[in-house]
């Protein structure tokens, strides 16, 4: 049995706890390997090791930061397709998926390459007669990123490339539902030259993350993973005094008005809703069809849904891979099931669609579609996190608005249409942190920011982009006079202009 350890020091270290747990092929529903589940002792020393590791990197010289950033660029790129076949074997997705995602978090790396030019700071000249002020970025220290299982990839490059390039030491700890890509991103970092102690994976479950919380020498935390935890995570930690961003779950609806494309439309539904089996953050789960548009559009993605291959992974042909536990199978499961009791109409179930060659055994479960869903039923209340479509009908945008509005997530949502004024009305009127306009997934590029809004994000921080070299650093402010000798005079008068 594969056991999966810790990364601490710029070695593989294995666990002491005793403790583990199961890690699986979801594609043949079959354990591979188990994964040690850190002590609150265990992430005590790798806290010490970070810690003591942040002192020098944070005064490490930004060219020679630089350098090993280009190096990590050229690693990720050079590693896509064993980062992506490790991410298939454990988490279940696609290959090109896999690969989608390794892609998205290059493009981080690639960000963080340009941290001198990040980190210039501000400068005001004179002031004041003889007074100039300027900024200084200093790092923030040991930085805790706690990640979530359906990007074990491009989520921690979200985190770590900018943390890195900022001058911090990174205590990574991954899902323990597919921790080994990060093994992988651990050896990349060292072999692009950081030194041993500056990154660092601990694996672990929820005593690992209240250990990170509670320990005085953790300054910052990155969490990003379902609402409830974000919730904790955000409240222990500002309660220890710590910066914390925590991104949370989502519920995001995708808007059909009249007047669309309803073949593009139904593309962008089938490939939103059930690319990576609807385990996405920014997946959309609800279809608000308005007017007219319901009939023909719910007709059109299911015309689509037989056309989606679900089988494993690592099989070319394959579309959309399982989900990432039979326990979490079995929950999506349960929403299709309970729909018709709530007075939803199952247009497709997704019992029986796995490919031939697809195991019984597998967590797979095909493409559902339920049509007539509304707020108050499970399958809208509920982020379900998988291969599970929703379609809501409504009659106005107003109502398709007010729908999005009283949503308590806010994470992602998309309009379709061919009129620009709606859009950009709805740009500015829906109370939802990323908006894609004939854009269903609408995840910012790296060199903007990533985050919802309401309960899709606790606290103030967006991720990566300009927001994450914020919240990575800590400015100071130094106002200096050099007074010209001739002109200094004694003057016990408070400061002004
Ligand atoms: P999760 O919240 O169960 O786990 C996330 C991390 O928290 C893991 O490392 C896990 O070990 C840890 N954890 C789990 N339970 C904990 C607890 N009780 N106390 C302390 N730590 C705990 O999330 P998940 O199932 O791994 O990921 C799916 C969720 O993440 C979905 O809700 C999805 O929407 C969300 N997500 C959000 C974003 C975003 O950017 N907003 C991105 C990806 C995923």
């Amino acid at each position: 049995m594969n056991t999966i350890g810790h990364w601490i020091a710029g070695r593989l270290v294995e666990g002491a706890s005793g403790r583990t747990s199961p890690t699986y092929d979801p594609a043949r529903g079959r354990q591979t390997g188990e994964v040690t589940l850190a002590s609150a002792a265990e992430v005590d020393h790798v806290v010490k090791v970070a810690r003591a590791a942040a002192a020098t990197w944070g005064t490490t010289p930004l060219s020679r930061r630089t350098t090993m950033l280009f190096a990590l660029r050229q690693l990720v790129d050079a590693h896509r397709r064993d980062l992506a076949a490790i991410v298939t074997s454990q988490h279940g997705k696609v290959l090109s998926d896999a690969e989608g995602e390794v892609a998205r978090g290059l493009e981080c790396v690639e960000f963080a390459c340009g941290i001198p030019h990040l980190l210039k700071g501000s400068h005001s000249s004179e002031v004041s007669a003889g007074v100039d002020v300027h900024t200084l970025l200093q790092p923030v220290g040991v930085v805790a990123g706690i990640t979530p299982f359906n990007f074990p990839v491009m989520v921690p490059l979200w985190m770590l490339a900018n943390a890195l390039a900022c001058g911090n030491a990174f205590v990574l700890k991954p899902s323990e539902k597919d921790p080994s890509a990060s093994l992988l991103l651990a050896e990349l970092v060292q072999r692009a030259g950081f030194p041993d102690g500056v990154f660092n994976v601990v694996q672990g479950d929820v005593e690992a993350v209240n250990a990170l919380l509670d320990h005085p020498d953790v300054d910052a935390i990155s969490f990003v993973g379902s609402t409830p935890v974000a919730r904790h995570i955000y409240e222990t930690g500002t309660r220890n005094a710590k910066r914390v961003q925590a991104l949370g779950g989502a519920k995001n609806h995708m808007i059909v008005l009249p007047d669309a494309d309803i073949d593009a439309a139904a593309d962008a539904a089938i490939n939103a809703g059930y690319g990576s089996a609807g385990e996405r953050c920014m997946a959309i789960s609800i279809v608000v069809a308005v007017g007219a548009v319901a009939d023909p559009l719910v007709e059109a993605i299911a015309a689509r849904i037989p056309d989606v291959v679900v089988g494993p992974g690592d099989d070319a042909t394959s579309m959309m891979g399982p989900l990432i536990t039979r326990e979490h199978r079995d929950r999506v499961r349960s929403y299709v099931e309970g729909a018709e009791g709530e007075g939803a109409r199952v247009v497709a179930d997704g019992a029986t669609t796995a490919s031939s060659t697809a195991s019984s055994d597998g967590f797979f479960h095909g493409c559902a579609l339920l049509d007539h869903v509304a707020p108050g039923m499970a399958a809208y209340d509920d982020e379900i996190f998988g291969p599970v479509l929703g379609v809501v009908r409504v009659d106005t945008y107003d109502e398709a608005l007010a729908l999005v509005n009283a949503n308590p997530y806010g994470n992602g949502v998309a309009i379709f249409t061919r009129d620009g004024g709606a859009a950009r009305r709805f740009e500015r009127e829906v109370e939802v942190g990323m908006i894609g306009v004939n854009v269903p997934i609408p995840v910012p590029v790296a060199w903007q920011s990533f985050g919802g809004w309401k309960a899709s994000i606790f606290g103030d921080a967006p991720i990566y982009g300009p927001e994450g070299i914020r919240f990575y650093t800590r400015p100071k402010v130094v106002t200096s006079r050099w007074p010209d000798p001739a002109s200094s005079v004694i003057d016990l008068g408070f400061p002004t202009n």
